[in-house]
């Protein structure tokens, strides 16, 4: 059962498209209208703020870096995930599904993969950026995000995106992945120096997944995928996407109830369960 969400009043959609926009859109343009348009705010769930958490972490263990040229020592870096992890507990209450690790169960996982963390990286160079902010105007598009590290390699910039969750992407959907591809785009750009490698970096186990990104992927970005997705938006087509992901959907309630009132006021048949069967736990979708 997922959490009930308030509707909060409509809010224009702001042209400035992040990774997270683009592919929410691409994976449903229904939960796009929800998040951007309708401007419902995500429910905080356990592994969107253990994700976060995280980041911080790692973020304040590399500006250290930075500046000493050394990483902190490991109880440190232990102590700042533990005084952030319970802040955010206390402040906003994340949503922990059922079945979910419980709030130590994170705590261990968190002190396990930071450790591993910190002893693969104790003889690496510090990084050249971390948390780095972009915004730039591309094929008369704003393109907006927050890079997680970019090191130094030896014929460029290596990207690097920190990945917290359980499962590890095959290679193919690294390869095509569109956030990497954004971020090296943007990070030629903005550090005006070509990209040796994005880097999909798995914390559950220190492992990485490394691939390239060039001009035909810069070209997919700019000239096939922006254009579809800011043509939809401006023609609010917001058509529902149905599939297993409508199980973690945080609007799925919202969702559901709006198909029910769709089914109604169309005098369309509700499905029948058998509908829902066959993989897909949720109503087969109207024409
Ligand atoms: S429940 Fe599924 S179809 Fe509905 S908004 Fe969420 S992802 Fe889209």
């Amino acid at each position: 059962m997922n959490p009930v969400i308030a509707v909060q009043p409509i809010v224009a959609v702001q042209p400035r498209w992040s990774a997270t926009r683009l592919k929410t859109f691409l994976n449903c343009p229904r939960q796009f209208h929800y998040a951007y348009v309708a401007g419902i705010p995500a429910v905080p769930t356990s592994p969107l703020v253990f994700g976060r958490v995280l980041h911080q972490v790692l973020c304040f263990a590399h500006e250290r870096q930075m500046a000493e040229r050394k990483l902190p020592p490991v109880a440190q870096v232990l102590e700042q995930f533990d005084g952030l992890w319970s802040r955010a507990l206390d402040e906003e209450q994340p949503f922990f599904r059922p079945g979910a690790p419980s709030p130590q169960m994170h705590t261990t996982l968190a002190h396990e993969l930071l450790r591993a963390f910190l002893s693969a990286h104790q003889d690496k160079a510090p990084p050249l950026a971390v948390e780095l902010a972009f915004e730039i105007e591309a094929a008369g598009h704003a393109l907006c995000g927050v890079i997680d590290r970019v090191d130094e390699g030896q014929s460029g910039l290596i990207i690097v995106d920190f990945k917290s969750g359980a499962r590890k992407p095959p290679l193919a959907d690294v390869e095509r992945d569109l956030q990497l591809t954004l971020y090296a785009f943007a990070a030629q750009k903005v550090l005006e120096q070509p990209v040796e490698q994005v880097v999909h970096y798995h914390l559950r186990n220190s492992s990485q997944i490394a691939t390239q990104r060039g001009e035909s992927e810069f070209e997919w970005l700019l000239d096939k995928v922006l254009p579809h997705v800011a043509q939809a938006v401006e023609r609010e087509q917001f058509s529902p996407r149905y599939g297993y992901w409508c199980n973690w959907c945080d609007f799925r309630e919202l969702c559901r109830a709006q198909d029910e009132r769709d089914h109604a006021e169309r005098n369309y048949p509700q499905p029948e369960p058998e509908t829902a069967k066959g993989g897909e736990a949720w109503p087969t979708p109207h024409n």
